[in-house]
């Protein structure tokens, strides 16, 4: 019998976990394979790790990993990866916003030779804001980067074992999830489930988060803004030159009338605008090779199920 693997990234998840697990369960029955759950404790300040110490030490199936402090998601979910022994593996959130009841589907799909089972979510009962800026932000994100990522598109998703290898042969420090499971490629298939509104607990995301998520989502990818920024000095340059002969005309024709005041602080107001934009640009490249170079783990583990030990002895 083939094997599933569940991976649960889960920061301060009191509330939802238990929620989870039992529907989880429920709806795995109907999944013809062995299930176990490979459950990330990415830091959490409240009882999240002695829930899971006591589902691990009630079911067999349920492991745990724990980080030494709050690595972020991104980290939750390769460990997690790394930890599955699966055939396959299902990647998904623990406050029930992906809904289990589609795993059985996903399964069926990955048993007809599809790689990676993609569950698309659609927006519904997202405030007004959210749902612009996600969209603006896909419609950016798309023109920059050279993958394809697509609106309600996570990464609650399933990824056979080949898929995941592969997945876990990139080894970049600074992960964009959603950016590397398009990369890798392999059969796909999309499928839809209704949009869940958080049941327990708060979400993680306010605006500036998502906003840092969406530049380092458009940086890891290429090196496009950077390209960006070398037009757009090329386009202000040429705009100079082109006031510059204006002025020089205009000086044989009219003489000098006003001192040029406004002319000129204008111009160094934009000018140094669009400089800071673009060393910004450029340093957070450097920023991003400076974190590869120093080649740090991914996150570091506090404490593991018994059995994980047991694996690694
Ligand atoms: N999560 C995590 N580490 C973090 C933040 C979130 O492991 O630093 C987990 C969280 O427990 C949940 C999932 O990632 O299982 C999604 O988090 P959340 O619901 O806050 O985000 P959203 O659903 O808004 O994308
Ligand atoms: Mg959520």
């Amino acid at each position: 019998m083939k094997k599933l693997s569940i991976v649960v990234p889960c920061y301060n998840e009191e509330l939802s976990i238990e929620h989870f697990f039992r529907e989880a369960e429920k709806q795995v029955e109907q999944v013809p394979a062995v299930i176990e759950y490979i459950m990330v404790d990415d830091g959490s300040k409240d009882r999240t790790l002695s829930l899971l110490r006591n589902l691990a030490d009630k079911q067999e199936n349920v492991h745990y990993i724990s980080f030494s402090r709050n690595f972020g998601k991104e980290a939750a979910i390769i460990a997690g990866l790394q930890y599955a022994s699966g055939d396959a593996v299902v990647l998904m959130d623990a406050d029930l916003q992906h809904p289990p009841s589609i795993i059985p589907e996903m399964w069926k799909y990955f048993e007809e030779g599809y790689d990676q089972v993609i569950a698309k979510r659609n927006r519904n009962g997202e405030n007004f804001m959210r749902k612009k800026v996600s969209k603006l932000f896909y419609r950016l994100a798309n023109r920059l980067v050279d993958v394809e990522m697509t609106d309600g598109v996570g990464d609650f998703r399933l990824l056979s074992r080949q898929a995941l290898n592969a997945l876990l042969s990139l080894t970049e420090y600074n992960r964009f999830s959603k950016g590397l499971f398009s990369w890798i490629g392999f059969k796909e298939k999309i499928i839809e489930f209704e949009n869940q509104v958080r049941a327990e607990g708060e979400g993680k995301w306010n605006f500036t988060s998502l906003l840092n998520y969406g530049i380092d989502g458009i940086l890891s990818f290429n090196n496009k803004p950077l390209r960006v920024a070398i037009y757009s000095g090329l386009c202000i340059t040429f705009l100079g030159i082109v006031y510059l002969m204006i002025i020089f005309v205009n000086y044989f024709i009219n003489g000098i009338s006003t001192p040029g005041y406004f002319t000129t602080i204008s111009a160094i107001i934009l000018l140094g605008g669009v400089q800071l934009i673009f060393l910004g640009v450029i340093g957070e490249y450097i920023g991003r090779i400076y974190y590869e170079t120093k080649n740090r783990p991914h996150y570091l583990i506090k404490e593991k199920s018994q059995k994980e030990k047991d694996d690694d002895a």
